[in-house]
């Protein structure tokens, strides 16, 4: 999905210190320590994304909204992390929100911004293999910053979030990198009248006569930016899923009515992928229909985001608009239960579900995948060139809206997924499908993984064949259909992924 690119400019450092009595304290182990630097996990394409010497095992955020969709949320972010390494200061990514106070197993420490990072130091250094936790209050404002989109997605009546790929720390102190996952626990409280939604199952409700707090856990380790809040004035509807699987969506209450075809679309599109690819991964599914004008889906998991007019906008076609749904749930599989572990992998996540969107719709609504991959070998060089070949994307560029989100890692790899299966044969190329969620579930994963896999399922050495089709400038020759050839790009209806 398209994002706006991020442009990380290490600003100098603002000692922003907090104002309570221990501030003191923390000012001179500041003074003495290393000036606060960004730090990253080394993403190729996000340098400064993440961070070392420690893995969070939970995150506990909690937003106070005030009804005004314009206005910072106060917030309390809680992270559990075990300690890699000795620390003396510890790096969270965070910006576009002010920070009041930060805790370090429950002492005060010191904190400074470094670029988008927040560099807290401890009073004591933090030794290697240790639990720690860290609380921070911040505020997390909703209003994007010029230029710059993300994560809060402000809608007609509250908000919602998208924080792939790099903006979940525009919203929350985290290590911001999909190679970190973590169990989370989400409270929101608003006022009376706004119901709030988060991803994984409800854990409890607190009501007072002004306003109500809502607790949603998650049962599976989730990436940063994966997560959703939805605050709104909204319905809540329930139904079966396959298998008892509880299917809860998220719609604006004015529009429930018209919206329900769809919404009832989602059980069947959960049993047709479990029939190919094995169980649903998670303890929930639903879709978020947020009004927001976003020009994409997003697959938080367990509750994806979509832009309410791409179901009552009479433009999209009902295959189309099916095709999507089914993309974005194919993501809890493909990107979610199974993440990238660098942002180069990405093309794991967005060929597989521009895969199965285009199994659906070969299915379901005769629309061959034959012919839709021709017209992707056609233009697959063009995306090569201009996005790089889908296992090595060209990084973002600066006022680039899409971000890294460009053909070649939707169609481009789709295209790569369908030589595969020419190269393998179907029955193979299913095995890997199956092998692949099942064998990664619940963790992160590179190219590299999957390359290997299917090798030991094909039974053959494939290193050829992956080099060319994921890291080639150009397209090689499709397996079975030797007339394929490069050719001017089609035009296809309005890409929303
Ligand atoms: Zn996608």
């Amino acid at each position: 999905m398209p994002r706006t690119p991020r442009h990380r400019v290490p600003r100098r450092l603002k000692a922003t210190l907090l104002a309570s009595a221990a501030s003191a304290a923390c000012v001179c182990l500041l003074a003495a320590s290393a000036p606060p630097a960004p730090l990253g996990v080394g993403d190729r394409l996000f340098p400064y994304l993440g961070n070392p010497g420690y893995d969070v095992s939970a995150y506990d955020l909690s937003f106070a909204y005030s009804g005004d969709n314009a206005k910072p949320l106060q917030a309390v972010t809680t992270i559990d992390a075990r300690t890699t390494r000795t620390l003396e200061s510890v790096n969270l990514d965070f910006t576009h929100g002010t920070v009041e106070s930060v805790e370090v197993d429950g002492a005060p420490a010191a904190f400074a911004f470094a670029g988008e990072d927040l560099v807290i130091t401890p009073r004591t250094p933090l030794p290697e293999h240790r639990r720690t936790r860290i609380t921070v209050r911040h505020t997390s404002n909703p209003v994007p910053e010029k230029g710059r989109d993300g994560g809060w997605v402000q809608t007609a009546d509250g908000l919602a979030m998208a924080n792939q790929a790099d903006v979940a720390h525009l919203v929350f102190p985290c290590n911001d990198h999909p190679s970190d996952k973590a169990m989370f626990t989400i409270h929101v409280t608003a006022p009376e009248g706004y119901t709030a939604v988060a991803n994984g199952l409800p854990a409890r409700t607190a009501r007072t006569r002004e306003a109500t707090t809502w607790t949603y856990r998650t049962q599976h380790p989730m990436a940063t930016e994966l997560a959703q809040v939805s605050i709104g004035r909204s319905t809540v509807l329930h139904r079966p899923g396959p298998h008892g699987l509880p299917v809860r969506d998220v719609v604006p209450a004015k529009d429930r009515a018209a919206l329900e075809p769809w919404l009832a679309k989602t059980p069947d599109q959960i049993a047709w992928l479990e029939d190919k690819i094995g169980r649903y991964p998670f303890e929930t599914y639903g879709v978020l229909m947020a009004s927001a004008k976003t020009g994409f889906e997003l697959e938080t998991q367990t509750l994806s985001l979509f832009e309410k007019d791409l179901f009552t906008d009479a433009a999209y076609p009902k295959w189309y608009v099916e095709s999507v749904m089914v993309h974005e749930l194919s993501h809890q599989w493909f990107g979610d239960s199974v993440s990238p572990r660098t942002w180069s992998d990405v093309w794991l996540n967005e060929g597989h579900a521009t895969w199965y969107e285009a199994l659906y719709a070969e299915e379901k609504a005769n629309r061959p995948m034959e012919a839709r991959m021709k017209a992707a070998y056609g233009a697959s060089d063009g995306w090569r060139a201009a996005g790089g070949p889908p296992a090595r994307p060209k990084a973002p560029k600066a006022g680039e809206k899409i971000s890294i989100f460009r053909p070649n890692i939707y169609d481009g790899a789709a295209l790569a997924l369908y030589a595969l299966r020419q190269e393998i044969g179907k029955p193979a190329f299913e095995r890997l499908e199956r092998a692949w969620v099942a064998d990664h579930r619940d963790g992160t994963a590179t190219t590299a993984d999957f390359e290997s896999l299917a090798t030991r399922i094909a039974g053959r050495d494939l290193s050829a064949f992956f080099q060319a089709w994921l890291y080639g400038e150009k397209t090689p020759p499709m397996p079975g259909h030797p007339d394929w050839k490069q050719a001017p790009p089609q035009k296809s209806v309005k890409s929303k992924k």
